[in-house]
């Protein structure tokens, strides 16, 4: 009868507190484009590789000592912020006058609040400043010089602009300054051949315009113990941009969304057919109103919707339930994730899938 009890006793209060600790992931992206095996070094795909999981791990573990998403996805996008790696944070491309400008978004799916910052050049942490925008603002979106002064006298840390210059970046712009061309963030035709429309004329504008299209934007989502979502993006935009250019990642609803109701989204690709396509409310309106799993919604926006239109890239997102969902439209996507199994997954190239 003792063992009876005991059985009852762990199958109702034991197994149901593990499968509550596990109920927490966190997804993240490193940018997609044209990445391909053949133009990268084993020690370079070991760097990148690194530097994802480290991301990863430092927002799993907030997730999982029974932190927020809010922290998680803050954490993981820091680090990659401080990494030349991506283009975030050091290591940003650069404007045509041969500067950083940076763009940061973050969003809580429990209140639906959101914080965004765009062309900034001396906050170190751009999606902590949109954290601050978000939580002690009345506003959602600050730009320039007046969310510099907002968040530096938030306390936030300052840097000299040189903070986030990098010679690759340097030399990147360099080589189009003088064309009228913007280039996003990875190499190359950035379509993968099972997504490629035959709108040829749009392939010719985009070849024309945009010859070397790379797009290397960081972003998380996460879900945490209390169920609740949270999604953030940070970039530097695209290589030779116009000064004062603004990309889809702090347009609310285009490159970062967050709604405990559907899913946290935040997306990578060519800013501007983010923000035509409303990307990441799009994703979200589909699982509201028509009933469709994180899955479906996304292949639907970034397979469909978005090749149809010659927007190149792909997002992450994550639902209520933990659902993860990375799907893109490129060679590749450097992406990971840590599953509610906590099963890690980290993919950089197309045929790398879970
Ligand atoms: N979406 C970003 C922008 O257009 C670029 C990127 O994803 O790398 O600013």
């Amino acid at each position: 009868m003792k063992n009876l009890l005991a059985c009852v006793a762990i199958i109702f209060c034991i197994i149901p507190a593990f499968a509550q600790q596990s109920k927490v992931a966190i997804a993240i992206h490193g940018g997609a484009g044209t990445i391909l095996r053949e133009n990268m070094t084993e020690e370079r795909e070991a760097d990148y590789r690194a530097k994802l999981d480290e991301a990863l791990k430092a927002g799993h573990e907030i997730l999982e000592a029974g932190g927020s998403s809010l922290d998680a996805v803050v954490a993981a996008i820091q680090i990659m912020e401080e990494s030349p790696l991506f283009n975030a944070g050091k290591g940003a491309v650069f404007t045509n006058d041969g500067k950083n400008e940076l763009d940061a978004a973050i969003m809580d799916g429990k209140t639906r609040n959101a914080g965004t910052v765009a062309g900034i050049s001396t906050v170190k942490s751009p999606v902590a400043a949109a954290r601050l925008v978000m939580e002690n603002s009345p506003h959602v979106m600050m730009i320039g010089p007046g969310a510099e002064q907002f968040v530096r006298e938030q306390g936030l840390e300052s840097v000299d602009p040189s903070y986030f210059y990098t010679d690759s970046r340097f030399q990147q712009l360099e080589k189009i300054r003088n064309t009228e061309n913007q280039q996003l963030d990875h190499d190359g035709d950035q379509r993968s051949d099972e997504t490629k429309s035959d709108e040829g004329e749009r392939q010719g504008y985009l070849d024309e315009y945009f010859p070397d299209r790379k797009f290397g934007t960081v972003g998380a989502v996460a879900l945490d113990h209390d169920g609740n979502l949270a999604a953030a993006t940070s970039t530097g935009g695209m290589t030779n941009k116009r000064y004062g250019r603004v990309g889809d990642v702090p347009i609310i609803g285009a490159g970062t969304y967050a709604d405990n109701a559907t899913a946290a989204i935040s997306a990578t690709g060519h800013g501007e057919y983010f923000i035509r396509s409303v990307v990441a409310h799009d994703i979200s309106a589909i699982m509201k109103y028509q009933n469709k799993s994180v899955q479906e919604a996304t292949n639907t926006v970034v397979k469909d919707k978005l090749v149809e239109m010659g927007g190149g890239g792909g997002v992450i997102a994550i639902d209520g339930a933990g659902n993860i969902a990375m799907p893109f439209n490129t060679k590749g996507m450097y992406r990971g994730y840590v599953n509610t199994e906590g099963d890690v997954y980290i993919g950089i190239y197309e045929d790398e899938q879970p």
